[in-house]
């Protein structure tokens, strides 16, 4: 899984993509809120040490059922930019999902409430150790940094392609 550290660049650089007008430093915050909120079952799987209860790390909060949850409280709540926010909480779905995983069981719960399995996607992502047991010094430095220059290399491409994109249809009108 990627860290909390490379979950917070995805939503500070989607965000850059799209602040214009906005209370900058509160959107910022927001977002790397959101983008880092399905981890808070690190917290739920203290309690549960079962690894198929939906309370484990990357179950239910993890999962295409948390996505329209979060979507229908942040709806209710009338919250700005709650379009914004459901897609930095699906991105990081998206981006465990195509991780490489270290611990049983492999993946995410993708499909919950649906079932209770876990799925793993392309591993594009490097799995980073955060138990005591595999945890070397350093041994999670790399992966993190590797993590981060994939997601860079992606925004770069992204901005790439959208540029290319919008000049097209400029030179289309024009
Ligand atoms: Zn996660």
């Amino acid at each position: 899984m990627p860290t909390p550290l490379t979950h917070s660049v995805v939503g500070y650089l989607v965000v850059k993509s799209v602040e214009i007008g906005k209370d900058t430093k509160r959107f910022i915050v927001w977002s790397v809120f959101f983008s880092t909120l399905p981890d808070i079952d690190f917290i739920t799987s203290i309690v549960c040490k079962n690894p198929f209860s939906p309370l484990h790390h990357r179950g239910a909060f993890h999962s295409l059922g948390a996505v329209f949850v979060l979507f229908i409280i942040l709806k209710s709540l009338k919250l700005q930019d709650k379009l914004l926010y459901t897609l930095l909480y699906s991105l990081h779905i998206i981006m465990d999902f195509m991780s490489k995983d270290l611990y049983f069981p492999y993946g995410i719960m993708l499909l919950w409430p649906f079932s209770n399995q876990y799925y793993q996607g392309f591993p594009l992502f490097m799995g980073v150790p955060y138990k005591s047991d595999s945890l070397k010094p350093g041994s999670f430095i790399f992966p993190v940094i590797y993590n981060v220059i994939i997601v860079i290399v992606i925004y770069l491409l992204a901005n790439l392609l959208l540029k290319g994109f919008f000049y097209y249809e400029k030179q289309k009108k024009g």
